[in-house]
């Protein structure tokens, strides 16, 4: 039977899908023809690049295009496993291809014939060799694509599957709704979104494929800063408690402090006391660098708060940081009675229960812990108050639902959301446009400087050095283990687990022998994790080597010495998250970066870390050589697309930033209406609390 394709004809159906690749595709959230359009590859393979044989480097990907000169016969090597091999080439060379377990190609491969090869190059004793590289025919009359795109995987679909169902629903880019006027697809020199979405799946020119990328790139930032002005004006209507300052002793709270406020503080306090005491729900960001002191900050709302007579939560990203935070408050706020509890699903049931059971009777003032917060179990007596920290990690979607959770009858809570990346502001506009802004632009006195080095790999005892001078000397090293590349298939937790396991044991059993160590990854039971770090803040163990789980927030002054493995796989936004780690004391501290790979370009990113101390500074070099991707890509909440990540450009932020000031007020204007029934759209989908999973 066949039916007429629309965009919501269910993903089974389409040609050569059916049931069992429906449910794969179901998988990765695909679940009709629409939906598939707008599954956008996630890299392409540029196999139009040709080469000549001979210009090929050991171990390098690239294409080829090959006359086959002869095929060996097909080897059984033992059961199941088979070999055989072809001498191919062209004008400059000839090349081995090899292909394991795959006997049906070798009557394809006879002599004389044509194909277009994409693999590996090595470069071994008889020469080069390319093992089961990808083959498409040269056939007359037709031209083979340039890009060949590459999409996410879930078996069992491959990418031959993917590519063909798209093929099939392509046809329905032609009814895709412009969101655009014309005038402005020509001004900023983009394409018709039909043709932007086909040609990101069939991309002809590389030109083309870029200029594609960033029409969706500027329609998605476009919709989705829309989406937040919408938000905001939003909160802005709804009511709140107003939160005085009268007869609340604020001040005997800032003199039991065991430090005096800075200024950025004393001047964030202050907008975040006049927000509180509105009758409409305050959103605000407190941005600043690590160690800037947002926690007192914070302290000094929940302090207003719960002296107003209303409940408070604390939300952090992960269970250390909330369990950091919980001891934190009480230090601050117990000597004023106020009761802080933790929440966190690695607790026991009966203790997460009366908790629950504090919390609704009102008898516990404020909840710190994960998102196990924001669960439908947990419910508030009177929450008038949640802090939000590390925000970078939450989506719009979680910071809804916290806002819905702490309904207090018919009023909102205020809301606080604390970030330490520094983001540059064309970014911040982006990821919190609905958000009012604190900035703690500086540090609290008497920090020392952290000197940080680049060690070259084979100097890496240097650092082991330093890590046994200091530990002498009574101090605590970090050493963080490298991103390991995790292939299409395989598990990047998983891979920094063994990587942070094999180096610890490596490192107990020779460089460090002797020294107490902990291990620490994100694929240990949370009260695993609590004993680990708890070990190291007590000093029973003196050097932590861990994955990027502590790269947030963690506080422990005695720790002065933080090694970062293979330093140029990470963003320098994120070493330098990781290096604020330490110089939290007054003693000297020290980051040793060691670079694996030699590249002049990795060495000039790793440079910028030595040279400069400022979050802001890092995070907009940052911002220009890597693009916005790894402030918001694959790692954010997938509120954004690939498209995004590879073509926005600070130059593009900026053009985008220009057209949304400019239509931000015309609402009105029917020319705009598709972007604003987008933005519309864009939140029932995201916004809706009820659907965080
Ligand atoms: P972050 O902004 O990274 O969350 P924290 O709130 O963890 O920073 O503060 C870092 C450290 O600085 C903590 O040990 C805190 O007690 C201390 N601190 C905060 N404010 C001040 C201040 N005004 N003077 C001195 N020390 C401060
Ligand atoms: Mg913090």
């Amino acid at each position: 039977m066949a039916i007429r394709l629309t965009e919501s004809t269910p993903i089974q159906f389409i040609k050569g899908v059916g049931e069992a690749r429906g449910a794969a595709f179901a998988r990765l959230g695909i679940e009709t023809a629409g939906d598939l359009l707008g599954f956008y590859p996630r890299a392409y393979e540029e196999r139009g690049r040709v080469i000549n044989i001979t210009d090929s480097i050991d171990g390098e990907i690239c294409s080829l295009v090959l006359t086959v000169r002869e095929t060996s016969a097909v080897r059984q090597i033992r059961k199941g496993f088979s070999v055989f091999r072809s001498i191919a080439y062209d004008e400059s060379g000839s090349i081995e291809l090899v292909f394991f377990n795959m006997p049906f190609m070798a009557r394809s491969l006879t002599s004389g014939r044509r194909f277009r090869a994409y693999g590996r190059v090595r470069i071994g004793r008889y020469g080069r060799e390319m093992v089961s590289p990808k083959l498409e025919p040269i056939l007359q009359n037709t031209e083979l694509p340039y890009y060949v795109p590459v999409y996410r995987l879930s078996p069992p679909l491959t990418q031959k599957v993917i590519r063909q169902s798209v093929l099939s629903v392509l046809p329905l880019c032609e009814s895709l709704p412009e969101l655009l006027p014309k005038s402005v697809i020509e001004k900023y020199e983009l394409l018709p979104r039909s043709e932007a979405v086909s040609e990101l799946h069939c991309p002809t020119t590389p030109e083309s494929l870029q200029k594609a990328k960033k029409t969706l790139a500027f329609t998605e930032i476009t919709v989705f800063r829309l989406a937040l002005s919408q938000l905001r004006s939003e909160v802005r209507r709804e009511n709140a408690c107003p939160l005085g300052l009268k007869n609340t002793g604020i001040k005997s709270f800032f003199s039991s402090l065991p430090f005096e406020l800075t200024n950025a503080q004393k001047k964030a306090v202050k907008e975040i006391f006049a927000d509180l005491g509105n009758s409409y729900p305050m959103a605000r960001l407190l941005q600043g660098d690590v160690g800037s002191g947002k926690t007192a900050v914070a302290a000094a709302a929940l302090y207003l708060c719960v002296k107003n007579g209303y409940q408070a939560c604390m939300m952090a990203p992960t269970e250390i940081l909330a369990t950091q935070h919980k001891k934190t408050l009480d230090k601050f706020l117990s000597p004023f009675g106020i009761r802080t509890e933790l929440l966190i699903s690695g607790m026991p049931a009966s203790e997460k229960r009366r908790v629950r059971a504090g919390l609704a009777d009102g008898s516990i003032d404020i909840a710190v812990g994960t998102h196990a917060l924001i669960t439908d179990k947990t419910e508030f007596s009177s929450c008038a108050l949640a802090v939000v920290d590390e925000q970078h990690r939450f989506g719009v979607k979680q910071r809804k639902a916290l806002l819905d959770k702490s309904e207090n009858g018919d009023k909102r809570a205020h809301m606080l959301v604390m970030s330490a990346t520094p983001i540059p502001r064309s970014l911040s506009l982006i990821i919190f446009g609905d958000l009012d802004v604190s900035l703690l632009d500086e540090l609290p006195p008497g920090r020392q400087k952290i000197e940080t080095r680049i060690i070259p790999s084979q100097s890496r005892d240097t650092a082991y050095q330093i890590i046994r001078d200091s530990v002498a000397a009574g101090g605590r090293a970090y050493i963080v283990c490298p991103l390991i590349e995790s292939g299409e298939d395989s598990d990047g937790q998983e891979n920094e687990r063994v990587a942070a396991e094999e180096h610890f044991k490596s490192l107990s059993e020779g460089e460090l022998k002797g020294i107490p160590m902990g291990l620490l990854h994100g694929r240990m039971k949370p009260d695993e994790k609590a004993s680990v770090m708890a070990d190291f803040a007590s000093g029973k163990t003196s050097v932590l080597v861990s994955t990027t789980v502590i790269e947030v927030g963690v506080d422990v002054p005695e720790a002065t010495v933080m090694v970062i493995e293979n330093a140029e796989s990470f963003g320098l936004s994120q070493l330098h998250q990781l290096r604020g780690r330490i110089g939290r004391g007054s003693r000297r501290s020290v980051c040793l970066l060691i670079h694996g790979k030699n590249s002049d370009e990795s060495a000039d990113r790793l440079k910028i870390m030595r040279d400069t101390s400022d979050g802001f500074k890092v995070a907009e070099a940052d911002l220009e050589k890597r693009g916005p991707g790894d402030f918001f890509g694959v790692r954010q909440s997938g509120e954004f697309s690939v498209a995004l990540a590879g073509a926005s450009d600070i130059k593009m932020l900026a053009s985008t930033d220009s057209f949304v000031k400019e239509i931000l007020n015309q609402r009105d204007n029917e020319e705009y209406k598709p972007l604003f029934d987008a933005a519309e759209r864009f939140l029932e989908r995201n916004g809706d609390g009820r659907t965080v999973n």
